[in-house]
């Protein structure tokens, strides 16, 4: 780190967690953020603020005027820009001291498994269940930790799966595919503001932990948030053997 860096990061030095060796972590780690939208805002601004040297934004979507609402990445003047390409330039005027790339394209097959590979920390910030299981599925398969999180109406969850620990579930072993018989959207359900800020930054506050070898990140553990009375629920999931995707069935 030079100067300016030890400068930048004093207040993640002073911490007695975190020092010079975790923020130099953090400087060498490549972090996924799938999805720039509602809990990609919030999670990549915390990244790239907090000196995660890579960050690869993916994002097939444009901005739209209804996204403003939550999602601050973006800006007025860039509705209909790629919200890939809006939310890189926002984490650079934050940071032009990290590397952001604007993937702007579905992700999906192989250059899913690429992106994932190339990260080593993924953050699902997706908005549908299609794509949060095939981000399980890379993630088991390449060995990488998943900060999961969703918002919808006044509620939020948050869970951390880490396939390189024997004891931790995957996405699957939560939520079976089987269960997702209905899609349900912020288009059509509306989403309390604050609430995608809450998860959002709950997930890059895991991810953080996890690239940066400090804390107890929350492995095993589904966290439930009800914005309307701000009670949290705390559930613990254990692994299930059977499962389709990192189970192995005798
Ligand atoms: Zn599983």
């Amino acid at each position: 780190m030079n100067d300016e860096q030890l400068l930048r990061y004093s207040r993640h030095i002073l911490l007695d967690e975190i020092g010079i060796d975790a923020q130099q972590r953090l400087l060498d780690t490549c972090a996924l953020v799938v999805g720039a939208g509602g809990l990609g805002s919030p999670a990549g601004l915390y990244l790239a603020a907090a000196g995660v040297g890579r960050i690869l934004l993916a994002d097939h979507d444009t901005v739209d005027l209804t996204n403003l609402q939550r999602q601050i990445l973006h800006r007025q003047d860039r509705v209909g820009e790629p919200k890939a390409d809006s939310g890189r330039r926002t984490m650079l005027e934050i940071n032009p001291g990290i590397e952001v790339e604007a993937l702007t394209r579905r992700l999906e097959g192989d250059a899913l498994l690429e992106a994932v590979a190339r990260a080593d920390v993924v953050l699902d910030c997706c908005d549908n269940f299609a794509t949060r299981h095939a981000v399980n599925r890379a993630c088991v398969a390449l060995r990488r930790p998943l900060v999961s999180g969703a918002a919808i109406r006044f509620d939020g969850q948050i869970a951390v799966f880490d396939p390189r620990r024997a004891d931790s579930p995957c996405y699957h072993c939560l939520f079976p595919e089987a269960q997702d018989v209905e899609q349900v959207r912020c288009a059509t359900m509306g989403v309390f503001a604050p609430l995608t800020g809450i998860v959002g930054t709950t997930q890059a506050a895991e991810a953080l932990k996890l690239a940066g070898g400090f804390g107890t990140p929350a492995v095993g553990r589904l966290l439930l948030l009800d914005a309307r009375s701000m009670h949290w629920h705390d559930v613990s999931v254990p692994r299930d053997p059977g499962c389709a995707v990192c189970g192995h069935p005798a």
